[in-house]
């Protein structure tokens, strides 16, 4: 190696990165910066804390609140009230300040995060407001003066009362919730996350629980607020409720957004950029106006819509297309392989279908269909649009319920299983319109469908302490995109990719799960020429591999090439089923695809 290539591994180093960022931020403490400086990069440590927090909440997870101030104030007030009137040691009020808070963003976070749309952001703004008033009223708490005299913390017997001092600890504690939460992201459960915010669907076909998911980053988020709470009570020796109120609790959205909700570090940008441009309004503003009061709180107003529409991925947008990204090493080339399940002999049957139906209203789009699939068979579900094929598919797979009529797969009655639970039993799909993250690569895309091949949960996640499972995972997200012909673009974006390896990746991710029954929903649609016979060639491989499939497809030449079995449908009934010669000699088949064709 030489010194360019010794440099450049150097710079790619996710250790050494993070190293040289907290040596960066030891230096600054011990140099002759002005302790004005210093007091400043506190409260912003502190705030990025917070928002930290809901850079995995909003900006990976997808779900808005303005609540966070909230769980700041219960960690806040918890030590203020138990250091100053129970005599308690702030580090186990630490605890207890996390206890309650993990206690009240369950209970907010159950019953919440089951809502959609725009109900989440008005409950925790309901949730902000109900807080800070109950912090307001209650004798306990000093009503609207708070709590004074919180006592310093100190560590083996040194206090932490100076401004650098201070610094330190929390720009470590900051430092270190980004390095959790950026292992996090790189993870099992990262992705899954990730996977929910793209599609809940897709996520729970994964095999994905997204509920638990979603009140998991919820809790993570509300911890952190809550730590940034019992630091802010100990840094200022006082409390009370403003800064634990909805204004602030929008502040901390407006920092997330302006810094970039989908960036950890961006959370640090937008929290400096706030509190500097904060300062610089409370200047100008009353010059500007003549009188003073919280003006600038329209100015935050004007900029959020202003980023929102011309930098909606944030100001670290900007500055992160310029830091050198590291590709993934291929560190897995030596971990286990993973075990896989038992599969059906040859000729089992593993679905039976027996009299489903399915009723929206009065529309009767499933009507009592029958069919079966043994084990190494390719099967064919076929008929002209609108005739129930993709509603057929959603009752198999548990992502519609049945009105009635049983399904049952390797001999287990399934109905009634959320799809996750089918996913479980060996059961995977795609989609007809192709569901995948496009901002991470083929090969991460692909591990999403080993989920549940792994078990490592997101606290050993933070610690880094999943790395060897994740090797057996990513080994075996490389194995099936090698199975499918697409191993020399594992570390391309997904995003990047065209409609045939798009739908190839989605294979190769149903693949990953270790599947018995392979579901396949128009995997030809929108394919040229050449992205066919490559999709041929893939299902071909998979037959010779005794895979059992269902499949639907629209194009007839490849359901004929391919099938051993067919079922033909129209206007939710079965018309016939049989071998492809068959169905292409039936009259009956003829009529319905001609009927539609004039
Ligand atoms: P195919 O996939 O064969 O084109 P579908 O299964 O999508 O057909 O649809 C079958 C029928 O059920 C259509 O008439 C469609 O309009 C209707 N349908 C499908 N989903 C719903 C729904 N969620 N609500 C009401 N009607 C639906
Ligand atoms: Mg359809």
């Amino acid at each position: 190696m030489n010194f360019t290539q010794q440099l450049s591994h150097w710079v790619h180093n996710a250790r050494i990165q993070r190293v040289a960022v907290f040596a960066f931020m030891l230096l600054y403490a011990v140099s002759p910066v002005p302790e004005f400086w210093i007091a400043q990069l506190n409260y912003i440590a502190l705030y990025s804390l917070v928002v930290l927090g809901l850079v995995l909440l909003t900006g990976i997870g997808g779900l808005t609140s303005f609540g966070q101030a909230a769980f700041v104030g219960i960690g806040a007030y918890t030590t203020a009230y138990l250091t100053t009137q129970m005599g308690w040691s702030p580090w186990l009020t630490l605890f207890v300040g996390i206890g309650l808070t993990i206690v009240s963003a369950l209970l907010v976070g159950w019953i919440t995060l089951r809502m959609s749309g725009h109900y989440l952001p008005l409950a925790t703004i309901a949730w902000a407001l109900s807080l800070y008033y109950l912090m307001g009223n209650m004798d306990a708490l000093g009503k609207y003066d708070g709590i004074l005299s919180i006592p310093a913390l100190t560590l083996f017997g040194w206090e932490i009362s100076s401004g650098r001092s201070f610094f330190v600890l929390a720009w470590s504690v900051v430092l270190l919730a980004a390095f959790a939460l950026l292992n996090l992201l790189d993870s099992r459960t990262g992705r899954a996350i990730r996977a929910m915010r793209s599609s809940v669907l897709m996520a729970e076909a994964m095999g994905v629980d997204t509920l638990q998911h979603k009140v998991g980053i919820f809790l993570i988020a509300a911890v952190f607020a809550s730590i940034s709470g019992w630091l802010l009570a100990h840094f200022q020796h006082s409390v009370n409720p403003s800064p634990f109120g909805l204004k602030m609790g929008i502040e901390y959205m407006f920092m997330v957004v302006l810094g970039g909700a989908g960036f950890v570090w961006g959370a640090i940008g937008g929290a400096v950029a706030t509190k500097l441009l904060e300062d610089w309004l409370q200047v100008l503003l009353p010059k500007l106006i003549g009188t003073s009061g919280s003006y600038e709180v329209i100015v935050f107003g004007i900029v959020l819509v202003l980023v929102l529409k011309y930098l909606p991925d944030g100001m670290w947008s900007l500055v992160g297309k310029y830091l050198p990204k590291p590709a993934r090493k291929e560190d897995w080339h030596s971990a286990p392989v993973l075990p896989e399940r038992t599969k059906p002999a040859k000729g089992d049957v593993v679905l039976e279908v027996t009299n489903i139906r399915k009723q929206f209203g009065g529309l009767v789009a499933v009507n009592d269909i029958n069919f079966s699939i043994q084990a190494g068979q390719i099967v064919g579900l076929i008929g002209p649009n609108g005739a129930g094929k993709s509603t057929t598919f959603n009752l198999v797979t548990g992502v519609l319920g049945l009105t009635s009529g049983s399904v049952k797969f390797r001999g287990e009655v399934i109905s009634g299983l959320p799809s996750r639970e089918i996913a479980r039993r060996g059961m995977s799909r795609t989609f007809q319109h192709v569901k995948m993250i496009p901002e991470m690569t083929v090969l991460e895309n692909v591990a999403l469908g080993a989920q549940l091949r792994g078990h490592d949960n997101a606290v050993k996640s933070m610690l880094r302490l999943d790395r060897a499972e994740e090797q057996c995972l990513m080994r075996e997200a490389a194995r099936q995109l090698e199975r499918i012909g697409m191993g020399h673009a594992m570390h391309e974006l997904a995003g990047n990719l065209a409609m045939g390896p798009q739908r190839l990746l989605e294979i190769a991710r149903a693949l990953c799960s270790d599947p018995a029954l392979l579901l396949l929903d128009e995997p030809a649609a929108g394919l040229r020429h050449k992205e066919k016979q490559a999709l041929i060639q893939v299902l071909r491989q998979l037959q010779s591999e005794g895979m059992s499939i269902l499949l639907v497809e629209h194009d007839m030449d490849l359901v004929m090439d391919v099938t051993d079995h067919i079922v033909v449908m129209e206007f939710g009934t079965k018309l016939m089923d049989g071998t492809p010669e068959e169905v292409q000699q039936s009259p009956k088949v003829r009529a319905a695809y001609l009927g539609m064709e004039h």
